[in-house]
């Protein structure tokens, strides 16, 4: 039986060659393989470091372990995804593949993003146009009946959240447009749905021969420049739309760094910086509604926010004076204005030029991620605030220590490792200190403000007392030993090193001294003093730098 996706296709399409996605894998051949196949020069490009890796060989066509790693993500079967050069490049081939010159339409709904017109007209595809409401919302009944009326419409875009408005579409209205156009393929865009409250269509898209899913890497995952996304179809269409595609769509580069940043080391903290952007969204939407000059500011599911102006020029001439870019959306509003949301400090000087300050202090926040051989390491910190604590070293008893330390250091922390723990737990204990100790280092920044100093004397029947300077330069003292080898997976040699690994890299003197019977209490004493600690030397205190020397 014919698919519907082959009975829609143009028949330029259906008479290219079969792709066999799988078999253009490299898998099948080790990474030693003698590549004498493709007319590449044998030789590294003359740029320095890992630039050069191996971009002297042609990337894989459909990168295998990329396509694995987008569909565990997306919750779908790799056979049901095909990684394209950014979203952009998928609405570009499935226009290809499915609309006919002066012939086949596309519809959209307008005010929406400006690619599915762009392509669907570089193609010759008529765009029927189906306004969203005045509120910008998607009424799935007129537009069931605007498109009564279209003939040989192939593809739907259906943008959610919307783009520039913010607008969700009901996951079930896309369901009702696709049961009630089944000759048409609605193409959900869900570039944004990371920062919304929808559920994905991905895995219905897997299934329903009417329904495509986009995704891409470069909003949530911060991987804008690198051009990674992917549709998400039944095999088959996957398969049709994948002969639109050039030979070698995505550079070896974007590759290596989609595969570093899906590493699963790397996943609680994107799911904190989503958290981080959405409060954020709030916040700045919140300040905005107090602009003299915002109106109708619309906080929808994006990492945007929508709002109008009576006199956008004054505002670019004003936001371009502070070198401050926006998109301004005439035709979504008149007035209207899209604002990314971007860091705290760069939404401070947004809101200034919009009329609003604040005396807030931009949180101090480090990130660090740290990958070697043997342990990949993401940290994420905020002095600033008391949570999340959100830690996952793979040792459940380091997990609880360093818990310890941002509870009682009173700051956010977000620590995750995939480390050699099939070796034992050294490195992963090592490197997570080293790592959190260069957070720690960047949040704390110049060193303004802080008290720099700290000491903490607490516990019951063990005793730890942990002095810090947060001087800038590194010294560690430990005294005291333990008689267990191991609590759990964690070695209890261990604990000295971690604070030398932390003085090294936060560049601190930190003296422990502890003593006591019981190996898991003096430990867990050992962490909570140097989480007070800390609080202590972290702690706002004016604006002065606290030496007389002038630097730290
Ligand atoms: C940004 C955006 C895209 C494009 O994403 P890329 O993967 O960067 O090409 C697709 N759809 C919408 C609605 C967007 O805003």
């Amino acid at each position: 039986m014919t698919s519907l996706a082959a009975r829609l296709a143009r028949p330029e399409i259906l008479s290219l060659p079969p792709v066999d996605i799988a078999a253009q894998a490299n898998d099948a051949f080790g990474a030693d393989a003698i590549k004498l196949d493709a007319n590449e020069n044998p030789y590294a490009p003359l740029v320095e470091g890992s630039l050069a890796a191996t971009v002297n060989r042609y990337p894989e066509p459909q990168p295998a372990s990329l396509r694995r790693a987008m569909a565990a993500l997306y919750g779908v079967a790799p056979e049901s995804l095909v990684v394209t050069r950014g979203a952009d490049d998928a609405i570009d081939i499935l226009v290809r593949t499915f609309c006919r010159e002066g012939r086949d339409a596309v519809s959209i709904c307008p005010p929406t993003f400006s690619a599915y017109a762009q392509f669907a007209r570089l193609q010759g595809a008529r765009v029927v146009e189906a306004p969203l409401t005045a509120t910008f919302d998607f009424d799935a009944d007129a537009f069931l009946a605007a498109m009564g009326e279209v003939a040989d419409l192939k593809l739907a875009f259906l943008c959610s959240p919307n783009n520039p408005t913010g607008n969700p579409i009901a996951p079930a209205d896309v369901i009702r447009v696709a049961e009630a156009l089944p000759d048409a393929i609605v193409v959900l865009d869900e570039a944004y749905i990371e920062f919304s409250e929808l559920e994905s269509l991905a895995a219905e898209a897997a299934r329903r021969d009417n329904l495509v899913v986009l995704r891409t890497l470069s909003k949530a995952y911060g991987l804008a420049g690198a051009r990674v996304g992917c549709a998400i179809g039944t095999a088959e269409l996957i398969q049709l739309i994948a002969r639109a595609l050039p030979p070698y769509p995505l550079p070896t580069l974007s590759i290596q760094a989609a595969l570093a940043s899906l590493s699963p080391s790397r996943r609680s903290v994107h799911a904190e910086r989503i958290e981080r952007l959405k409060r954020e969204r709030a916040r700045v939407a919140g300040l905005l509604a107090t602009s003299p000059i915002a109106r109708n500011v619309r906080s929808g599911g994006g990492n945007f926010l929508f709002f109008e102006v009576d006199d956008p020029a004054d505002l670019e001439a004003k936001l371009t004076a502070l070198g401050i870019r926006v998109r301004f959306r005439p035709n979504a509003a008149p007035g209207g204005v899209r604002l990314s949301i971007g860091t705290e400090a760069e939404n401070a000087v947004a809101l200034a030029a919009l009329g609003v300050t604040t005396g807030d202090q931009p949180a101090r926040r480090g990130e660090v991620v740290r990958d070697t051989k043997e342990t990949q390491v993401a940290v994420a910190v905020n002095l600033d605030a008391a949570g999340p604590r959100r830690i996952d070293t793979g040792i459940p008893f380091y997990d609880h220590m360093l818990d310890q330390v941002a509870a009682h250091g009173g700051f956010a922390l977000t620590l995750a490792c995939q480390g050699d723990l099939d070796i034992d737990g050294h490195h992963s204990v090592e490197d997570c200190a080293i790592a959190l100790g260069q957070t720690l280092r960047q949040a704390l920044a110049d060193r303004r403000g802080i008290g720099r100093f700290g000491f903490a004397l607490p516990m019951d029947e063990a005793e730890a007392q942990v002095l810090i300077d947060l001087s800038g330069r590194p010294y560690s003292v430990f005294e005291g030993d333990f008689a267990a080898s191991h609590i759990g997976a964690y070695p209890t040699e261990m604990t000295p090193h971690v604070f030398r690994s932390l003085a090294d890299s936060l560049g601190a003197a930190i003296h422990v001294k502890v003593s006591g019977a019981n190996d898991h209490h003096k430990t867990e004493a050992c962490f909570k003093a140097f989480g007070r600690a800390l609080r202590q030397a972290v702690a706002r205190d004016g604006e002065a730098l606290p030496s007389t020397k002038g630097v730290l």
